[in-house]
C-alpha cells in the first residue's frame, strides 16, 4: 500500500482503537482508566498528562465516530462522518522528532487531549486513504461471530478476517473440518 509509515501507524491505532469497542463484538475493553492507559502505551502515544475519567468519556465517543467512518455503506457516507469528525478536531500539522522516531507530521494540536489526538492523526490518515480512493479497503471481518475492523493492506484487496493469525485460522479449520463432514 503505497502510505507511509506514520499513516500506517495511526491506522493500525485506529484499527485497535474501533475493536476495543462491543459495537465489533466481544467485551468492552476500553471500560476503565487502567484499560485506557493500557491501549495509550501500547500504541506510544505521545506527550499526554495524566488520564481522567473524561478523558475515557471523549475517547469511547471518538471510538464510535470512527467504527461509523469503517462501517460506513458507501464512500458519500465515509466521508461526510469524517468530515464531521474533522471539523471537531484541532488540527495543526507540525513537523517533529521524538523518542528516536525519524522526522514525522502531528496533526494534534500541541495541548491536545487524548481524544482530540486520536481524532486528529488518525482522521488525517483516515482521509489520505479516501484521498487515495482507498476507501474499500476499510473492512470488516468475514468471520460469522466477529465484527472487528481491519485495514486490508493487501495488495489485490483480498483480505477477509480481521487477524489472519485468529480468525483466519479459525475460519480455515471449520471449513476444513465442514470439507470432512461432506
Ligand atoms: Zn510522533
Ligand atoms: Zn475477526
Amino acid at each position: 500500500m503505497p502510505f507511509g509509515h506514520d499513516m500506517q501507524y495511526s491506522l493500525a491505532t485506529v484499527v485497535e482503537l474501533v475493536n476495543t469497542s462491543p459495537s465489533t463484538g466481544g467485551e468492552d475493553r476500553l471500560a476503565s482508566l487502567g484499560e485506557l492507559q493500557s491501549f495509550v502505551e501500547a500504541r506510544e502515544v505521545s506527550g499526554l498528562g495524566g488520564l481522567t475519567a473524561r478523558d475515557l468519556g471523549q475517547v469511547r465517543m471518538i471510538r464510535e465516530a470512527f467504527y461509523r467512518v469503517f462501517t460506513s455503506p458507501d464512500q458519500p457516507t465515509a466521508v461526510r462522518l469524517l468530515n464531521g469528525l474533522l471539523s471537531e478536531t484541532r488540527i495543526t500539522p507540525r513537523l517533529t522528532e521524538h523518542d528516536g522516531h525519524p522526522l514525522h507530521v502531528h496533526y494534534f494540536a500541541p495541548d491536545a487531549t487524548l481524544a482530540e489526538h486520536l481524532a486528529a492523526d488518525c482522521g488525517v490518515a483516515l482521509a489520505h486513504l479516501l484521498v487515495e480512493g482507498e476507501w474499500e479497503r476499510l473492512r470488516t471481518c468475514a468471520a460469522p461471530d466477529c465484527d472487528h475492523v481491519f485495514v486490508d493492506e493487501s495488495r489485490n484487496r483480498s483480505r477477509v478476517y480481521c487477524d489472519s493469525r485468529t480468525c483466519g485460522n479459525r475460519m480455515h479449520v471449520a471449513a476444513y473440518r465442514a470439507r470432512r463432514r461432506a
